[in-house]
């Protein structure tokens, strides 16, 4: 047998068609498609019988991603550049083999958002309604009560959701010994009681609150990097991107699973999006979890306002195709983690959203909010995840290893 990746051949296959069958690279592609794709037919490696990486010789960069064993972060821009600029139907293509190597690509992880804490945020996020900055409309209001978020737990578990995540508009836990504590309490309660997995996003936070939550059972800490380095200067000003980067390292260092994404249609352009992929591959761990976010443009919002002036055929308005190649690109280069879509995924038909699933989207925020705008319902997901044959994806597994299947996701499956 020879080894390509995870995946093996027989030895002795000479036909092209053959190997591009068993291989998952199509790096023996036959000359006829290098002409449909428009790309240089090259054979890009040596077989090797050794259990070692396949060495890769002037390789492309869809090739490298497709070929290695494990997850890299030594990407580089013009890596993520060549694989995002892939013709569309063979960067799905790809992204969907790769996300078969490393999920169970008939599985969806379906989380469930709730705001314990909205509104009168004291930072600049021009797209966000819960700044104080802003008139959204959005009232300043304190952490709700421990029963009610149980309650949404409860809810969101009998309906099918296997995380739950809550988000707080803080700027920091500084000064908010207490409110971490409950927080802390309330997740031990859904974690043990309820055996859903917990994620929280409380803004920005130190090794110690970290580890604090990490103790308490917390499985994920959400804090997105938002967009590329260079666009984040246009997005926000309160609070630096390596500001971002530090508390996802505390989160990392911690032990915690780190949950970071970003929103597109920031204004951004494709260069950005290829930053923002480039910051998130090139982190010492990939994240668990990358949450891609669709800019819902909020009244009262700066965002709101600049976007609104822009012609529809300006090049920053986002297009569902640059969505798309997001996605896939992240699949091919972060292929352990969960892509989940998150905010703006109702404003998607569902044609669009299947073909997220296509490119290695594997994860939904679903119920019935996100923090502050709207979102698909529990029975209108798993009504579309049955028509296209997916399933939710259970969460902890028991002590024996077997997944823990809700109710609702029996029924489903
Ligand atoms: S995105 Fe978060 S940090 Fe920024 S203003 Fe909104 S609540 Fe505050």
């Amino acid at each position: 047998m020879i080894k390509f990746g995870q995946r093996y051949i027989i030895k002795g296959l000479k036909a092209p068609l053959q190997a591009q069958k068993y291989s998952t690279a199509g790096e023996f592609r036959p000359q006829h498609e290098a002409k449909i794709f428009g790309i240089e037919n090259k054979v890009h490696f040596n077989i090797n019988t050794s259990n070692e990486e396949p060495s890769l010789t002037n390789a492309r960069a869809i090739d490298i991603a497709l070929n290695t064993n494990k997850p890299l972060n030594t990407w580089t821009r013009e890596q993520i550049k060549e694989i995002y600029n892939t013709p569309m139907m063979e960067l799905v293509h790809q992204a969907q083999v790769q996300h078969r190597k490393y999920h169970n690509s008939g599985e969806v992880q379906l989380c469930t958002l709730l705001s314990i804490k909205t509104g009168g945020c004291t930072e600049d996020c021009k797209y966000c309604a819960q700044s104080n900055r802003y008139q959204t409309g959005t009232k300043a209001e304190k952490m709700i009560p421990v029963k009610d978020i149980l309650e949404a737990a409860r809810k969101a578990k009998a309906m099918g959701s296997t995380r739950f995540c809550m988000g707080a508009a803080w700027r920091d836990m500084h000064g908010r010994k207490s409110g971490l504590k409950r927080i802390a309490e309330t997740v031990s309660t859904i974690n043990k009681d309820l055996g859903l997995e917990t994620c929280v996003t409380l803004g920005m936070i130190n090794e110690d609150q970290a580890k604090y939550l990490a103790d308490a059972g917390l499985t994920a800490y959400n804090h997105n990097i938002d967009t590329s380095r260079e666009h984040y200067p246009n997005v926000i000003s309160t609070r630096s991107y390596d500001d971002r980067l530090k508390t996802i390292k505390n989160v990392n260092d911690a032990g915690l699973k780190v949950c970071t994404g970003g929103i597109l249609g920031l204004g951004e352009s494709e260069d950005d999006h290829i930053g923002f992929l480039h910051t998130l591959s090139t982190m010492e761990k990939h994240p668990e979890s990358l949450p891609i976010n669709r800019l819902v443009p909020i009244k009262g919002t700066p965002m709101e306002a600049e976007m609104s002036k822009l012609p529809s055929t300006s090049n920053r308005k986002l297009k569902f195709e640059s969505i798309l190649k997001t996605i896939a690109t992240a699949r091919l280069i972060m292929p352990e983690s969960i892509i989940r879509l998150a905010a703006g995924r109702y404003t998607m038909r569902e044609n669009e959203q299947f073909l997220c699933f296509m490119s290695g989207c594997n994860a939904i925020f679903t119920g019935e909010k996100m923090l502050t705008t709207m979102c698909n319902g529990w029975d209108e997901d798993i009504e579309m995840l049955r028509k296209w044959g997916l399933r939710p994806m259970p969460s902890f597994r028991d002590e024996k290893g077997t997944p823990v299947l809700m109710e609702k996701q029996e029924a489903v499956v």
